[in-house]
């Protein structure tokens, strides 16, 4: 993965990983910084210059380990090895938090992060799921990291209860022949291909996503479709229709039998809608006035009658093409 300079903590170097990324990265600019989470020079940018912002990695290490409880797929959610991301989502939620500055940062404190997670996890009074993958996209940044396999391999080892973690990417080869003890939950996020080529910049094709979940499942790890985000152009209907058929088409029987299904409407606010505006001109307008409700500066979400009508259409189609995969939530 190509980045253009690297952003550094010193005591990230104190760290193996950090060490092994002074290597990885020695061609490029290394400029250190005070902390990862404010760096002046990049927060004074424009709107105009997120998606070069995107080209610098930071690295350095997480300081923050609140975990949130969540009641979705999984029963907490974990800050962990990174946060930000390389690609350019137009609607990425990582936006909202990080305004501008949602680039990718590594944080190589890893062996801590995920004790911490174990002693959590034998200590709770039941098996828990810990959502691992809601502040970045892992399997990109295992290209960078090989975090996933560290992980995958540890908690496999010494974890009690699931890890869990959503991906738009299909670099799986190296998690496929890993002891995973089917304790790690793999979640593919899919949308139609001309949302993915139109909104989701950067990320893998749907034939690339539905193939590697394929994989995934075949390699014995459990698995889950997220349809997420459902965004609503003007041709909604034949967008997903297409979709669900091409997933009845493409799916292996495995998957089909064996996943479930997680349903989210996209949820846009207006500062994605500003720097969008400045940082993407030509792109597709995300903010439907008609469509979506939200105040002022803040968030905007789709109308209830027309989510209803998403439900209904959703439902219908997904009960006749793939009846075997539980809807878990539609939110
Ligand atoms: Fe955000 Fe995920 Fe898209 Fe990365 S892949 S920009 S984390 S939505």
């Amino acid at each position: 993965m190509r980045f253009d300079a690297v952003y550094y903590e010193p005591a990230a170097l104190n760290y193996e990983l950090g060490r092994m990324l002074q290597e990885k990265y020695a061609a490029l600019p290394w400029i250190e910084i005070e902390s990862h989470n404010h760096i002046p020079e990049l927060a004074a940018s424009e709107n105009r210059d997120f998606a070069k912002l995107k080209n610098h990695l930071i690295i350095g290490t997480r300081k923050t380990h609140k975990y949130v409880p969540n009641h979705k797929v999984s029963d907490w959610l974990v800050p962990y090895t990174s946060s930000g991301c390389r690609a350019m989502c137009l609607y990425c939620y990582l936006v909202c938090n990080y305004n501008k500055c949602s680039y990718l940062r590594l944080f190589v404190n890893r062996e801590q992060m995920l004790d911490r997670l174990l002693k959590k996890a034998a200590a709770a009074p039941s098996p828990q799921t810990f959502e691992i993958g809601s502040n970045s996209d892992l399997l990109l940044e295992n290209a960078i990291t090989d975090n996933l396999i560290y992980t995958i391999q540890r908690f496999a080892q010494e974890g009690r209860g699931h890890l869990t973690f959503p991906t738009k990417f299909d670099m799986v080869n190296p998690l496929l022949g890993l002891d995973h003890k089917g304790k790690i939950i793999f979640r593919m996020s899919v949308n139609p291909q001309e949302i993915i080529s139109r909104i989701e910049l950067g990320t893998s094709s749907l034939s690339a996503r539905i193939h590697a979940l394929n994989e995934m499942a075949e390699a014995g790890y459990p698995v889950g479709i997220l349809l997420a985000p459902i965004i609503l152009l003007p041709d909604w209907k034949q967008l997903y229709g297409r979709l669900i058929k091409q997933l009845a088409e493409e799916l292996s029987p495995k998957v089909k039998q064996n996943s479930f299904i997680e349903i989210i409407l996209m949820t846009y606010s207006f500062v994605q809608n500003a720097i969008n505006t400045d940082a993407f001109p030509n792109s597709v307008m995300l903010l439907n006035r008609e469509t979506m409700t939200g105040r002022g500066r803040g968030k905007y979400c789709y109308r209830n009658e027309v989510r209803q009508e998403v439900e209904a259409f959703l439902r219908q189609k997904l009960s006749e093409q793939l009846e075997d995969m539980p809807i878990l939530y539609i939110s």
